[in-house]
């Protein structure tokens, strides 16, 4: 199965694509994730991709799309993937195609999470991630058996640069205007599946296997 997972921030892509690619054994392919290790590793491309993570706007389509096409190339991604967070501009989304139509492994649906404002901001402003393995919690949705600590592999829980409050405002904006028209460019090409980014990601899950059943997808 071949998924992109699209929608605002706080939408629960990351949390949702964690569940997925267990049960599935899918590849989590997600370009925060991946800009965020190369900001750690102080990579040319991290030093680059830093300031403007940390205003919230998006890293130039070069970067993204480069780090996101060689993760295609090298990986085993046969099996199955998940985008998270990729494309977010229509200029991503042809590389993207042209990238999986050279693998001859094009997309199988796009989920587009759609999701209130309120969600959006409890889950961004509550959200804290584990620093060593990634791990997503909500202070209260998702909270730690312990506080501050990850339940997976007891590294330190941390609240990113980018969830606090005034960040978080244009990001939301910097979706509205560069991301969002990729809802109606997926519908176009008749593989997007709408779900609620407002549920649990229990509910969220059960409605999502279902989709993926009626769609002969598993
Ligand atoms: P995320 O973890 O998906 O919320 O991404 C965190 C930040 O990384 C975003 O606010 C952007 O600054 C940057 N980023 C992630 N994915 C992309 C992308 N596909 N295009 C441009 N910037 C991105």
């Amino acid at each position: 199965m071949r998924l992109v997972l699209l929608g605002p921030p706080g939408a629960g892509k990351g949390t949702q694509a964690g569940v997925l690619c267990k049960n599935y054994s899918l590849m989590h392919l997600s370009t925060g994730d991946l800009l965020r290790e190369a900001v750690k590793n102080n990579t040319p491309e991290g030093v680059q991709a830093n300031s403007y993570m940390d205003k919230g706007e998006l890293v130039p389509d070069e970067i993204v799309a480069g780090m996101i096409t060689e993760k295609l190339k090298k990986e085993d991604v046969n099996a199955g993937f998940i985008l998270d967070g990729f494309p977010r501009t229509k200029n991503q989304a042809e590389i993207l195609e042209a990238a999986l139509n050279e693998l001859r492994l094009p997309l199988d649906m796009v989920v587009y999470f759609d999701t209130s404002e309120e969600t959006i901001l409890k889950r961004l402003t509550g959200r804290r991630i584990c620093r060593a393995c990634g791990k997503i919690f909500h202070i209260t949705n998702i909270p730690p058996k312990k506080e501050g600590v990850c339940d997976a592999c007891g590294g330190e829980l941390y609240q990113r640069n980018d969830d606090k409050e005034e960040t978080i405002k244009n990001r939301i904006e910097v979706y509205n205007k560069q991301t969002s028209n990729l809802i109606d460019y997926y519908q176009q090409k008749k593989i997007l599946n709408k779900a609620s980014g407002d549920l649990g990601v229990d509910e969220l899950f059960a409605v999502l296997k279902n989709t993926f059943e009626r769609s002969g997808l598993i």
